[in-house]
């Protein structure tokens, strides 16, 4: 072991064990707390009055003002000066704070970063509270009282928070419930904020307040939404401060103390036997994989069950959802939530407490056979999404991140060594494991069959030790995948591997022999990895709250309309030439509907991630069913007889479906399934197409597939829709699409190229593979290669117009944050949602950089002629390279430009920044 290796395992041991905070750490923590509250409380009243400046209606300007900067320069000296006499640069490290501060490790960067972080919540609040252009007297007194209210909220809400987290306990806070989900501060909040929402609606009643307020307050529907939202942003901005001056209290929350004592306790009690019982898998018993409960001490077991489009069949029905692939084209991080809420309430209520579920791996390349169960090619769009999953997940069941880590080829997934570079590996293949752990707070990790630079995940200590576990101070377990990703003893424990699945191969009774001749196993390891998990056992409540079989809960009506949402979200209409769709009922009278897949329930692969829902509808059943008075003519083909040519040439329209099925594409390295052989539909689909195609003009490709196809034919016909695989709602949703009843929204979250040869090379046939830093649309960008479809790309039956991108403030330090916000017009004559992306492009930079990178992006509703300000934004710290000689994350002080729009290669608007050195 190296030294850097023994320091962290160092760390890992102090961070998992229950040392409990001495008086000094306590007093540190508390004068992080109070100077985050003076420059929160001070930088808000110094904007207000700053904005009530005569001739400075326009907030923004403030912020430029020489005297609101020497105010805040002041401000931020003293703090600094205070918080040099109460902490040291080791207690900042050991504490270690989180939020916007992760990974700050001196008071001076955290006396830097709480100004920063403060300054900006402070700085969006007022920009959406505070108004926007000249105002009447009326309007300026409820502008006034909205900045007020909203100021007041946010002060009273941080103050509120603080004292929860000094002593939880008084708060009556359990174990696995955050502070700001207390429900003694909750109602205590509330009476407040009712008053706060009566102040906003008298002083603006009768106010046209639409355009007044900026985004996410600028389309409220009453004066009273406004009053809500104004006051949830005030929240929003008090918890994001918050967050910045405290460690991360991970899935246990504010009242997790507790559970370390009850461990420490139980540790000292138990046998190595039952330690080690604790660590590894019993099998398949009862419908579910499961770990041993301890009944002498009252421990739970666990029971585990898949998966990433709904419950597995292996527990029997359960409602199946779109694919996540269908839900990463949702780009919908709130829809997410709810589907993975969903489906942890069925997971739960077949008695388990792991969700084997979300995949978050990155599709380094469409042939991968898994390609469906994680939601795209990048790294900030997949781990939104996945962070959306853990949220809802966790509020049932345990969530698993799978599977950690660089595991993205099927084929050849239990042998295969991927050598990587530490940059790609850091800004690539890892920020969407790190965005579960410390946003989505996950609390199992499942560490993949592959090999990383020569090294089984599941003994890999810098994955499991230095990143996930130091790092970034993961304070769940981590699972092997199963029966084959172990591969030692010693080695895995000592790596950080705490559960063995789904039985004992090395651990068990040949861990017990390694811990009783010592040397190799330490017992520290084995101590932290039965903390790590008790810790998820009790935070999540599996002792007083556990599971309970519950039928009634399983493709309940709400699951399933859910499963309609999601597929009506992801569907992506990739062309629509000559206005082809939408089928309009009242001018078509025959239909034919072409190709086997039609009838067809085509849920997905057949591997883990498989659900068995009691029905399905296929596409033919949504077009009959919404078809109306339609002549539908089902056509199966291919071959197309004499009538099927007949019944498709004089049809007003054709619509094919094609795409692939699970023998095509699926888990099973090796297997019958695995990886797919190519990108192409084959030939007897692209010939159905082009016959169809020639028969009738108005033909309409639906494809269903987990990820891109490639699509020579793609001009022989008007229209393509893409809708993965949609669920057992999906035909309805497809259907609807094609009638026109709601609009296509969903976007590209993967690039589809004109050739496979576009593309960085795939190979499952070695066992070493290379991975460099670039695949996808970064692949593509840098060698100006056209893809066919873009990465977030995807047409509407409306427009959108963009316009009055504003940028604020032009110049931020290491831990600041850009504001963008750009105004989205509904030019159509539909309702619609557009995906409005914020791309990154590097100026001069020491490293190579990316053409760009996705740093935002936000789903809007758009009625008919309706604008909105939608808000965005970047924060320095993501645009961070990894500097591989220093082994550290590097902000670089250059030029940036952001770049907003439909996809990564509509980028109409752009304008520049600089991040600075301080
Ligand atoms: C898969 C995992 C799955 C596990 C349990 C493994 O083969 O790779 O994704 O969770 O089986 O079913």
């Amino acid at each position: 072991m190296t030294i850097r290796r023994l320091l962290i395992a160092g760390l890992v041991l102090v961070v998992a064990t229950h040392a409990g905070a001495t008086e000094p750490d306590r007093r540190c923590q508390a004068a992080i707390a109070a100077a985050g509250r003076k420059i929160f409380s001070r930088s808000l009243s110094i904007l207000a009055s700053c904005a009530r400046t005569p001739a400075r209606d326009h907030h923004v300007d403030c912020l430029a003002s020489p005297v609101t900067r020497r105010i805040r320069d002041a401000m931020a000296a003293e703090t600094r000066r205070f918080l040099e006499g109460a902490c040291t640069d080791d207690q900042v490290a050991a504490l270690g704070p989180a939020g916007d501060c992760t990974g700050v490790a001196t008071v001076a960067e955290l006396s830097a970063c709480l100004r920063a972080t403060h300054e900006a919540d402070t700085e969006g609040l007022l920009a959406l509270a505070g108004p926007r252009g000249p105002l009447d007297a009326a309007a300026r007194v409820c502008a006034a009282t909205v900045s007020l209210e909203a100021r007041r909220a946010a002060v009273v809400r941080l103050r509120h928070v603080q004292r929860c987290k000094a002593s939880p306990e008084q708060w009556g806070v359990l174990p696995g419930v955050a502070c700001v989900a207390a429900p003694a501060l909750i109602r205590s909040l509330a009476r407040r904020s009712e008053r706060a929402i009566g102040k906003i609606v008298s002083a603006c009643q009768g106010e046209t307040v639409a355009p007044t307020f900026g985004g996410p307050c600028d389309a409220p529907a009453t004066t009273e939404d406004l009053a809500r939202c104004v006051v949830d942003a005030s929240a929003a901005a008090a918890d994001r401060a918050v967050a910045a001056e405290y460690p991360d209290p991970s899935f246990c929350g504010d009242g997790g103390e507790g559970v370390e004592r009850r461990i420490d306790a139980l540790l000292a009690q138990m046998t190595l036997t039952e330690e080690l019982d604790q660590m590894h898998g019993t099998g398949f018993q009862d419908d579910m994989w499961r770990t041993a409960p301890n009944e002498r001490l009252g421990i739970p077991g666990l029971g585990m069950l898949d998966g990433p489009r709904g419950v597995s069949l292996i527990a029997g029905r359960g409602t199946s959802f779109p694919v996540a692939m269908a839900r990463g084209a949702a780009w919908d991080a709130a829809l997410e939530q709810r589907v993975g809420e969903a489906i942890a309430d069925e997971v739960r209520a077949k008695g388990a407490s792991v969700l084997l579920a979300p995949t978050i791996n990155l599709l380094r390349h469409p042939r991968w056979g898994r390609a469906q169960e994680t939601y795209g090619e990048d790294p900030l769009h997949v781990g939104r999404m996945g962070v959306g999953f853990i949220r809802g997940a966790q509020r049932h069941t345990i969530a698993s991140a799978k599977h950690f880590a660089v595991n993205s080829i099927e084929d050849t997934r239990l042998v295969v060594d991927v050598s990587i570079d530490e940059r790609a590996l850091r800004e690539v293949y890892l920020p969407h494991f790190r965005m579960a752990v410390e946003q989505g707070h996950v609390g199992s990790v499942m560490a993949a069959y592959n090999k990383v630079n020569g090294r089984f995940n599941a003994e890999n200590f810098h994955l499991l030790r230095d990143i996930l576990k130091g790092e970034w101070r993961f304070r769940g377990f981590v699972e092997s995948d199963w029966f084959v990703a172990t591969h030692s003893t010693a080695n895995s424990v000592m790596a950080g591997l705490d559960i063995e699945m789904p039985v004992a191969v090395y651990y068990g009774e040949p861990l017990e022999s390694a811990v009783e001749e010592g040397g190799a196993v330490q017992t520290w390891a084995i101590d932290d990895a039965v903390r790590r998990v008790l810790r998820a056992k009790f935070c999540f409540r599996l002792d007083s709250d556990p599971p309970v079989p519950d039928p009634s809960r399983i493709e309940t009506p709400a699951h399933l309309d859910l499963a309609l949402d999601a597929a009506r979200e992801g569907i992506v209409l990739l062309r629509n030439n000559g206005g082809a769709l939408p089928l309009d009922r009242s001018r078509i009278t025959s239909l034919a509907v072409v190709g086997s897949l039609a009838s067809i329930a085509n849920l997905g692969d057949q591997g883990s991630s498989v659900v068995a829902p009691s029905f399905a509808m296929t596409p033919l059943d949504g077009i009959r069913e919404l078809g109306g008075a339609i002549d539908v003519r089902y056509v199966p083909g291919p071959p197309l007889s004499a009538q099927d040519q007949d019944a498709v040439a004089t049809a007003d329209a054709a619509v094919v479906i094609a795409g692939l099925a699970p023998q095509d594409e699926g888990e099973g390295g090796g297997g019958p399934t695995g990886d797919r052989i190519t990108l192409e539909l084959g030939t007897d689909q692209e010939e159905l197409i082009t016959a169809v195609a020639a028969l009738n003009p108005r033909t309409i490709v639906v494809l269903e597939a987990g990820s891109a196809v490639t699509m020579p034919w793609v001009s022989a016909v008007p229209a393509i829709l893409f809708a993965w695989y949609p669920g057992q709602m999906g035909g309805q949703a497809i259907a609807e699409v094609l009638f026109g009843e709601i609009d296509p929204s969903g976007r590209l979250p993967l690039s589809f190229p004109r050739d496979e040869e576009d593309l960085p090379k795939f190979d499952n046939l070695h066992a070493a593979v290379r991975y460099g830093y670039f695949h996808g649309y970064r692949w593509l960008d840098r060698r100006r290669v056209a893809p066919l479809f873009a990465f977030g790309s995807g047409l509407s039956y409306t427009t959108f117009r963009y316009s009055n991108l504003a940028l604020s403030p032009l110049s931020i330090g290491p831990f600041g944050r850009l504001r963008v916000t750009v105004d989205v017009t509904n030019t159509g004559d539909v309702a619609g949602d557009e995906v409005v992306q914020l791309y990154v492009a590097t100026g001069p930079s020491q490293v190579v950089r990316a053409v760009r990178d996705l740093r935002d992006f936000t789903r809007v509703h758009l009625e008919p002629g309706q604008t909105r300000t939608v808000p965005l934004e970047v924060r320095a710290r993501d645009l961070a390279y990894w500097d591989v000689n220093a082994n550290a994350w590097r902000v670089e002080p250059t030029s940036y430009r952001v770049q907003v729009g439909r996809s990564s290669r509509s980028l109409p608007f752009a304008a520049s920044f600089t991040v600075t050195a301080r």
